[in-house]
């Protein structure tokens, strides 16, 4: 979790013009997180402008108090927790947020607190066993929106969400109209898994949504098509998210809905992977190996654990003239398993007292950290550069073409 940086006496250092060069020069011994909340709020602006409907912040991604509040200001006002602590967290930080339950499998006591206490009146189910949970723990309460949640395929995904959650096909027709029968409104959701390739898995997830309508008969009022939105990483760069969002928009225009029924999306990476980088340093090389002061227990279990490449920056100056070869990281525990792939491209002369920028950790990244064998996070930075890569950059800018700034 990051520290407040003011409450670490770092006001001093918030300067507009400071770069990732003059923290390097500052040699710091643990690696410190940069975050750049202009990036969360452009993310989040692009949702809240461009998504026909309403998004909701997928909490897990990055639990970060400050980020919730940005994204809170940015227009963001529902969220997708998923645990009790995700719960409190929220609505201590953000108190007039909507909070959805998205977790298809809930603790009864965590569901009677969400409601009793917090106010949460929208819960996920993929079994009857769960709707009976959320009745008994409500007081069979007649003001929920409860969703279904359908299994779909992730084959377009680089992350699979497609095997632990969500009603197989010949699950729904019976949960459907129990789920009808019991709520408010009847919502149906699903996850077509995370960094999604393809508009392609929305259009191919809201053809199985309309099957169980069309099975099931019910009335729905809510069409949740989940995350899996993409960021950018090297070797993946995904359509643009405009594309995504045409062909949601486009598939939910044709589904068998109620007139006033509401779209709905969870986006958690698309919204806060641009949000932190982090500057790490070299310890020792080894061949093309670099021994890092952080690892697999720390930001980068994604980049040991599944294998995700992530952009990298040299920070020297003056810079490097090398040629780029390709490196392996060893992070700061004693275990073998600390290993990141890779291969992260950096100058050939890379060295131990070097310091690296690793990008895009802003999702499943800081929010992954353990404190395994002492070695944890440093010091949080604000800064008000461009992140290493960025999807809204560009569309962003765009609008500048046609100002008389860049007149030929
Ligand atoms: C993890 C998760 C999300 C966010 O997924 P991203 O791929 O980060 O967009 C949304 N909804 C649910 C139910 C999740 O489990």
């Amino acid at each position: 979790m990051h520290k407040h940086p003011r409450a670490l006496g770092l006001a001093a250092h918030l300067s507009d013009d400071l770069t990732v060069a003059d923290i390097a020069a500052r040699r710091p011994v643990e690696p410190v997180t940069i975050v750049r909340p202009h990036a969360a709020r452009r993310a989040a602006r692009f949702f809240v402008e461009k998504f026909k409907g309403t998004s909701l912040y997928a909490v897990k991604a990055n639990p970060s108090p400050d980020l919730i509040k940005i994204l809170w200001d940015s227009g963001i006002t529902h969220f997708d927790v998923a645990s009790i602590a995700e719960v409190r967290l929220v609505a201590s930080v953000a108190p007039a947020a909507t909070l959805c339950f998205m977790h298809p499998v809930k603790a009864e006591e965590a569901i009677r607190e969400a409601y009793a206490v917090h106010g949460v009146r929208t819960f996920s189910l993929d079994t009857i066993e769960e709707l009976e949970k959320i009745m008994r723990a409500t007081g069979d309460a007649t003001d929920l929106t409860l969703c279904v949640r359908l299994r779909v395929s992730s084959e377009h995904a680089k992350l699979s969400l497609a095997a632990k959650f969500g009603a197989a096909p010949d699950e729904t027709k019976e949960l459907l109209f129990a789920a009808r029968q019991a709520a408010d409104a009847l919502g149906i959701c699903f996850h077509v898994g995370s960094q999604t390739m393809s508009p392609q898995a929305y259009i191919q997830a809201l053809g199985r949504v309309r099957a169980a309508i069309v099975e099931a008969a019910v009335t729905v009022d809510v069409i949740d098509v989940g995350g899996g939105f993409p960021s950018v990483y090297p070797g993946m760069t995904p359509a643009p998210l405009e594309a995504y969002f045409d062909a949601i928009h486009a598939a939910f225009e044709e589904l068998p809905v109620s007139y006033s029924a509401e779209l709905w999306a969870e986006p958690g990476r698309a919204l806060c992977a641009e949000y932190a980088s982090l500057l790490v340093r070299v310890e020792r090389r080894r061949g093309d190996q670099l021994y890092i002061n952080d690892g697999a227990y720390g930001a980068l279990f994604d980049a040991a654990h599944v294998g995700w490449r992530f952009p990298v920056n040299l920070v020297r100056e003056p810079e490097s003239d090398a040629k780029d070869l390709p490196f392996s990281f060893y992070g700061p525990t004693c275990d073998d398993i600390d290993h990141m792939a890779g291969p992260f491209l950096l100058p050939a002369d890379t060295q131990p007292g070097d310091y690296i920028e690793i990008g895009m950790l802003g999702a499943y990244g800081c929010a992954m950290r353990t404190g395994f064998n002492g070695f944890t996070a440093g010091e949080t930075i604000i800064m008000a550069d461009e992140p290493m890569a960025s999807l809204y950059a560009e569309v962003e800018a765009e609008p500048k073409r046609f100002s008389n700034v860049f007149t030929l």
